[in-house]
């Protein structure tokens, strides 16, 4: 990447683009003066044409003679600007110079003359006597009865012209390498003075690292760019703090977590290595191991779940869907698991409820909710299951007749890795986890639970889902009815 500043750039632009606005505006000014001049020499010399006609017009005869009579003095045009007088007969033989003409003559163009039967021309500018440029006009003169005798001719030194032009370039080429000059100092001080408040970011922004993320960019008093830049950078911050806090806590939460499986499953593979070690004694140490690699997995696999709904990583795919299916696979995976450990599931009203929710996530709900049911229910329990629609919301209710959550208890159930001591032994292979999962995915549907539970009589989970459009309810069966009175939102 090439190093170049902002600053060199908008210097060099505001100098390059000041030098050609002043080249074409001085350009543009002198093509101006030089035409408005240029147009007076004109007229200058036509008004001493005029005046030479006119004269020539009361002339008789021989203009010639008539020079030689009145030895040209009145023909001389008025002396200012110097004007310069030639008068030709009709043989364009020269038979008049004005006296400050001295031994010049002007130049006599045949061709111009032979053709030129009447009125007057101005011939293109022309350089005499290697000095000066002069602008000469010729025109015709005829007295008022009689016909042509001969040709005049008026000139003009267009030395004050030249010079002013010349003046005017030099002045051009002293002034634009000075505004140049100028405009490079002016630009790099405003061009300075615009970033430095960028400057200013950059600096902070640089300072802010891994150890001091919670700090932050001073906010503008004004909202102008840099501002929102601003904005923008401390967003950025925000985001990486917290993706930060997450992934330490992450790391954190896994090698806690880790540390008493790891331990475990080190102890039982000694107990299995050991030389002594009966067969039956292997096969218990490695069913503990493997117990241990399943409940380690399990538990990575939920925070990372839980890292990446809390990051906004995972991105929920939020749909319109019928919760009615879902609960029907529930009740299937439910009963299968309360069988399994001598429990009845009680299956209640499945009435047909569309929500807007991420099917996987909602399952994933369900499956914790009965999860623990089946866990924390003691065997001859039972398990009960139901979704009705009510007013404007769907209720998923999951009700068990295990131990219960003492009333203290009720407000730490859904913290991460929290699990009460009381049903530790039940709960083999919990992690903690499956209420905090809950949780978050009832905050990505806006959602939220009421738990109502009795200790030693048996808990229950009311999840409450907005509903996105209430269809006919369907009644599979008759529900059952709540146990506890405690209540959690
Ligand atoms: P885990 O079940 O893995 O321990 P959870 O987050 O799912 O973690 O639950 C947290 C705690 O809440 C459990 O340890 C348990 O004490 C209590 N709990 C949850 N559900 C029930 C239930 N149905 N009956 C009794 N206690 C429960």
């Amino acid at each position: 990447m090439s190093r170049r500043s902002i600053r060199f750039e908008l210097t060099f632009w505001y100098s390059l683009i000041m030098a050609l606005t002043l080249l074409i505006v001085g350009v543009a000014i002198e093509r101006l003066a030089y035409n408005r001049i240029s147009a007076s020499i004109d007229n200058s010399l036509r008004q001493g044409a005029y005046a030479i006609i006119n004269e020539v017009a009361l002339l008789k005869g021989d203009v010639g003679a008539a020079m030689a009579d009145t030895q040209g003095t009145s023909l001389n045009p008025p002396p200012w600007p110097p004007r310069y007088v030639q008068l030709l007969d009709t043989n364009m033989a020269v038979v008049y110079r004005s006296r400050n003409l001295g031994a010049f003559q002007l130049p006599v163009d045949t061709l111009l003359l032979r053709r030129l039967r009447s009125g007057m021309v101005i011939a293109p500018d022309m350089k005499l006597l290697d000095r000066e440029r002069f602008r000469v006009i010729t025109f015709r003169m005829r007295p008022v009865k009689g016909s042509p005798i001969g040709w005049g001719q008026v000139a003009l030194s267009l030395h004050d012209l030249d010079r002013a032009k010349r003046k005017n370039r030099l002045a051009l080429a002293f002034i634009i390498p000075g505004a140049i000059v100028i405009s490079a100092v002016l630009g790099r001080w405003l061009a300075t003075r615009a970033l430095q408040p960028i400057e200013q970011v950059n600096r902070t922004a640089r300072h802010i690292g891994a150890t001091n993320l919670h700090e932050r960019l001073a906010p503008r008093p004004v909202e102008d760019e840099v501002g929102r830049l601003i904005d923008t950078l401390n967003d950025l911050f925000e985001r990486l703090e917290q993706n930060f806090i997450q992934i330490n806590r992450f790391s954190a939460d896994v090698s806690h977590e880790l540390r008493t499986p790891l331990t475990i499953i080190q102890g039982e593979a000694e107990v299995a290595l050991k030389p002594t070690a009966a067969p039956e004694e292997m096969r218990q140490a490695l069913e503990v191991i493997v117990d241990e690699a399943r409940r380690m997995s399990q538990l990575v696999r939920n925070l990372l779940m839980l890292a990446r709904l809390e990051s906004g990583q995972q991105r929920p795919q939020l749909t319109r869907l019928s919760l009615r299916p879902i609960v029907e696979d529930l009740a299937e995976e439910a009963r299968y698991m309360a069988s399994t450990k001598g429990l009845t599931l009680e299956l209640g009203r499945i009435d047909d409820a569309e929500v807007l929710g991420d099917a996987v996530l909602l399952h994933q709900l369900g499956f914790n909710l009965i999860d623990n049911a089946v866990k924390y229910t003691p065997p001859g329990g039972v398990v009960a299951l139901s979704l009705e629609v009510a007013a404007t919301t769907a209720r998923l209710s999951v009700r068990d007749t295990g131990t219960g959550i003492e009333p203290g208890e009720l407000e730490f159930i859904f913290e991460r890795f929290y699990r009460s001591a009381r049903t530790r032994p039940l709960g083999e292979g919990g992690s903690g986890l499956g209420l905090s999962l809950v949780k978050q995915i009832l905050e990505i549907h806006r959602g939220s639970v009421q738990v109502t539970s009795k200790p030693g009589e048996g808990s229950r989970f009311v999840i409450i889902l907005p509903l996105e459009r209430i269809s006919r309810a369907g009644r599979r069966e008759a529900g059952s009815s709540p146990i506890g009175e405690r209540a959690l939102s």
